[in-house]
């Protein structure tokens, strides 16, 4: 697709679209006592600070045994081979900390694609849905907002790129769908890889 064909800059999410879904929200959210709904860093942040710290610390218990489990999603090794070898910047901006960010790169054999300069947790910038992240990023790089993409699987990934001003990617096979924040979507990451022209 002609829209994706110049694009230099590439920001991933990275639980769920460079790693297949092994994250059990539903169970995080039943350990830590929070709504069947709720956002789960919103809600942490709104607890009094004792509380906060406790819930942190089972959130970092729970994230740490999800980054061991990792698996790669279907070609992403040959997407970001590729994206490398055109000479593309790459980045993370994931909702979880960049200490598990880096260990989940690490299990699915990405960790060299990625300076750690550019994998930003939720510690390094707001998390998404805020478009801060993906600023911080372009701005290490110098990018030209017309040349960068933000690639997710969830509506917080492809809202945060609507509201930096990017191309957003949405990447999911099933049949959820946020088309006023999506420009491209794929079902996989073969598919994305199609569509470049490099
Ligand atoms: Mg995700």
């Amino acid at each position: 697709m002609e829209l994706l064909q110049q694009k230099r800059f590439w920001i991933f999410d990275l639980d769920g679209t460079l790693t297949k879904p092994v994250h059990d929200f539903a169970h995080i959210r039943d350990v830590l006592g929070l709504a069947p709904d709720a956002d789960i860093l919103r809600a942490i942040e709104e607890q009094p600070e004792a509380i906060k710290r406790t819930m942190l610390a089972q959130l970092d218990r729970l994230e740490r045994h999800y980054a061991a489990l990792a698996e790669p999603s279907e070609g992403v090794i040959a997407l970001l081979a590729r994206l490398q070898n055109a000479g593309c910047c790459l980045g993370i901006l994931t909702r979880n900390t960049k200490e598990f960010a880096e260990l989940s790169l690490s299990a699915i054999g990405a960790a060299s694609f990625f300076k750690s300069i550019d994998v930003l947790g939720r510690d390094e910038a707001a998390p998404k849905p805020s478009p801060e992240g993906i600023n911080i990023l372009l701005n290490q790089w110098g990018a030209d907002k017309t040349q960068s993409v933000m690639v997710g699987d969830f509506h917080f990934d492809l809202l945060s790129g609507r509201l930096a001003n990017v191309t957003t990617v949405h990447v999911d096979a099933s049949p959820r769908h946020w088309p006023e924040d999506t420009d491209i979507r794929v079902d996989n990451l073969f598919e994305l890889s199609d569509m470049l022209g490099y």
